[in-house]
């Protein structure tokens, strides 16, 4: 791509917001006044070339971003917070520039060394060459120049334009999925993001070696993968693959395989006033037919929240439930349900279809009696068990048709203070 090229693309209103933009022109200048070039660098360029909106800035100085961010401080005001070990910072932009996220990391280029295979690399800074052959795959090794004359300078030592073009992730190296194979997930995650294809020689870099190392992993580096693949339109397909190339089982070996027909469920419009969060359910319609058993080996190896493995459990539990409950009475369905997570029951129903959850989440979680714990005080009855019985009794009225009105449920109340009086 010519440098005219580019610039129009920098320049696209449509790709970068015009606040954006004006932000790169500061950084730009403020390097370049201390004698740093500075650049945009993988998703940011990658994005740009396939003509998608750019989502973050992921803006690389070939110095020091420490010093850069001071300056920045200093001329356009904002908080700066180094992380000297890392050679980095984040810059907390002020309100003048308009822009969220708020937030700007300035990245020293760097060169990343591997102590052993998987573990977390060893940073020194470098120039933009090494920090661009560090990466993981061709299509995010681009870089554009941003400093002085050379602005829209595209920088592809590995012909990452050529393999965007042709559709292609491509590793950069063959020990690439050795050194960290959290970049499996990424590959079959951008493959199926676009719609690209694995190159040969990078789908047969996942072999039983790399698996065995990413069986090693921590749970929490998985799961912050997993958990990004739920964010694409295309998770399922994702999930699909990972399972075809014995990915969930080197994680995990009940990890079970994506219930393709599900995949829809995360994209339904949802008007039942169930906040949806696309993880939390994704975790559930993928693990909702384990046993009590895997569903918490599973969520200890990938090291969920107590929520996330709440909301797993309870939906695992009510799916198995399901035919003990079937055709009960409302109140019946009500009270085995109001201590689970909405989202779970949600969730259930979008796979089952059982009415009664539908009914549950849009009517019967909201039915309550008339009479209030203060009524029954006036009545002179003294708080204790007996309280929740009766108030649980007068809903359950309601649930079931058999109460239909306030002088009915007065007339039940009697009956059952009379029952009280009995006993
Ligand atoms: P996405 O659109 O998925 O967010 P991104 O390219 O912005 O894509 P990030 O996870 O934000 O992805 O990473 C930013 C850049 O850092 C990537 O483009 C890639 O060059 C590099 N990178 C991220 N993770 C790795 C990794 N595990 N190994 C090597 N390089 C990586």
């Amino acid at each position: 791509m010519t440098q005219p090229d580019m610039l129009r693309l920098l320049r696209d209103p449509n790709l970068i917001p015009p606040e954006k933009q004006n932000l790169l022109s500061d950084l730009a200048a403020q390097a370049a006044s201390l004698g740093f070039s500075c650049y945009l660098v993988g998703g940011f360029v990658r994005d740009l070339l396939l003509r998608r909106p750019v989502k973050d800035l992921d803006f690389v100085v070939e110095g020091d971003a420490i010093k850069l961010g001071r300056m920045l401080v200093k001329k356009f005001g904002g908080k700066l917070t180094p992380h000297k070990k890392f050679h980095t910072a984040v810059w907390r932009l002020p309100s003048t520039f308009n822009l969220h996220p708020s937030f700007l990391d300035l990245i020293t280029a760097r060169k990343e060394t591997y102590a052993y295979p998987g573990a977390l690399p060893t940073v020194t800074p470098s120039t933009i060459e090494n920090d661009l052959r560090r990466r993981d795959f061709t299509i995010n090794a681009l870089a554009v120049r941003l400093d002085g004359d050379r602005f829209g300078e595209l920088l592809d030592p590995l012909n990452g334009q050529g393999d965007l073009e042709e559709g292609i992730v491509r590793v950069l190296h063959p020990r690439s999925f050795i050194d960290d194979p959290t970049r499996i997930l990424r590959a079959l995650r951008y493959e199926g993001r676009y719609s690209f294809d694995l190159d040969s020689l990078t789908s047969d870099l996942i072999n039983s070696e790399a698996l065995a190392i990413l069986s090693q992993l921590s749970g929490e580096r998985l799961r912050h993968e997993l958990d990004l693949i739920f964010e694409e339109d295309q998770f399922a397909r994702i999930l699909l693959r990972a399972g075809k190339f014995g990915l969930l089982k080197s994680i995990h070996p009940k990890m079970p395989e994506f219930n393709q027909d599900y995949a829809g469920f995360l994209e339904m419009d949802n008007r039942l006033d169930v906040s949806a969060d696309r993880r939390v359910m994704g975790y559930m319609l993928w693990f909702m037919n384990l046993s009590e058993e895997d569903v918490f080996s599973i969520s200890s190896r990938l090291g969920f929240t107590n929520e996330l493995t709440l909301s797993v459990w309870a939906a695992a539990q009510l799916k198995r439930s399901l035919p003990h409950l079937a055709g009960s009475k409302p109140s019946v369905w009500t009270y085995a349900l109001e201590k689970l997570p909405l989202l779970s029951i949600y969730a259930v129903y979008l796979v089952s279809r059982e009415n009664a959850l539908l009914d549950y989440i849009s009517m019967w979680r909201h039915v309550k009696p008339h009479t209030t714990g203060n009524d029954l005080l006036k009545r002179k009855l003294t708080p204790g068990p007996r309280f929740g019985d009766i108030l649980s009794r007068l809903r359950a009225a309601w649930l079931d048709g058999e109460v239909q009105s306030l002088a009915q449920e007065k007339k039940l109340l009697e009956r059952l203070l009379e029952e009280r009086g009995a006993t």
